[in-house]
């Protein structure tokens, strides 16, 4: 199995998601080179700058010129941490490729742990946070309410997981073969499968600067994991309309039946039974419409992200070196298509 992993460019390739980390980024990148210099393999940083609008670019830069293992890939807008790691496993040329957050709250000690489980024959290795801690009560259970639905519904159970993860080369690979627009890489880790392992952190107080994750972003991720990895709800939708017409036909009957006794308040019954399955068939448009809006961007073909510049790659080709690609040459993300949006 060793051999196998043994490869020339990089043993390790740390993709870190960064949107405004000014504040953050000379420590963690410290921190981050002080754990991987332990590992004792060749190792590169590969930043993904996913628009950020403070000096976290020129930071990256600056890093960039005094260590050439740090590179850089600059979005050319902000399209999210899921697309962000994407491109990273995209560009990422090592063995094993270990993605973690730029603001310290994935505590980079951790790595030895994840690299000492991948070295046993783990393929993927994912982190598991031991409490939530500084997440307010609202947000929380906000949270453990979509990991239910999830496990629910898909059978995963992702519970308190974080993008925090190590995979081996193949599952990278693996992983890079969906080109789905809406991204739930925890899902998607788990669909592809291999041996899987977990490790448990204490999540670490941010460096710097404030959470970029809305809850917005986190109603949308939770989303992602329910309707991508399922059809269970447009089912459930099927089985509540199936009893909610029978119950309305038995009603009806009871209805006529009853007619002569009750009238008149049946018409308010009738008037609430209309009410309530408007209010079905709402839903149930409503959850169509996650699944034809996933359809539609599936449709459009659109690339998950759009690079403007990729710094501390090997450029594959002359005219790359205005538009860079990933650094490998089999990336699904076709090359024409980035630079119609650029
Ligand atoms: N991030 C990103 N794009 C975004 C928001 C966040 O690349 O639109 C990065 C951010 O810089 C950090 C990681 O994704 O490295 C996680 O973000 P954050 O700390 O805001 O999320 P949380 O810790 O609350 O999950
Ligand atoms: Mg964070």
């Amino acid at each position: 199995m060793d051999k196998q992993r043994d490869i020339t460019a990089v043993t390790f390739s740390f993709v870190v998601p960064v949107y405004n980390e000014a504040e953050s980024l000379p420590a963690f990148y410290s921190k981050l080179r002080a754990e991987a210099d332990k590992l004792g393999q060749p190792y590169e940083i590969i930043f993904i700058d996913d628009g950020s609008t403070d000096e976290s670019p020129e930071i990256i830069r600056s890093l960039h010129e005094d260590d050439d293992r740090v590179r850089c890939v600059s979005f050319s807008r902000n399209f999210g941490p899921q697309e962000a790691i994407t491109a990273g496993y995209d560009y990422a040329a090592g063995s094993a490729v270990i993605s973690l957050d730029a603001d310290g709250q994935h505590p980079p000690e951790v790595i030895a742990e994840l690299v000492a489980k991948w070295r046993q024959g783990y393929e993927v290795v994912c982190t598991v946070k031991a409490h939530t801690k500084d997440v307010s009560l609202p947000r929380r259970l906000a949270v453990k309410c979509v990991y239910r639905l999830i496990r629910l519904l898909t059978g995963m159970d992702i519970a308190d997981q974080a993008d925090f993860r190590l995979l081996d080369r193949k599952a990278v690979e693996a992983v890079r073969q969906v080109r789905e627009r809406s991204r739930f890489l925890r899902g998607l880790v788990r669909w592809v499968g291999f041996r899987q392992a977990e490790v448990q952190y204490e999540v670490a107080d941010r460096l710097g600067g404030t959470p970029a994750y809305t809850l917005g972003k986190l109603a949308r991720m939770g989303s992602a994991g329910l309707f991508n990895f399922s059809v269970m709800p447009l089912r459930l939708i099927g089985l509540a309309g199936g009893t909610m017409t029978a119950t309305a036909i038995v009603y009806a009957v009871a209805a006529l039946i009853l007619w002569p006794f009750v009238g008149g308040s049946l018409i308010a019954n009738l008037v609430m039974l209309a009410v309530g399955l408007t209010g079905l068939q709402l839903a149930a448009i409503g959850v169509c419409g996650e699944y034809v809006g996933r359809i539609y961007d599936e449709a459009k073909g659109r690339p998950i992200y759009v690079v403007r510049e990729a710094v501390g790659f090997e450029p594959a080709e002359e005219e790359t070196q205005t538009q860079p690609q990933p650094a490998r040459s089999d990336t699904p993300t076709e090359p024409s298509r980035i630079r119609l949006f650029t």
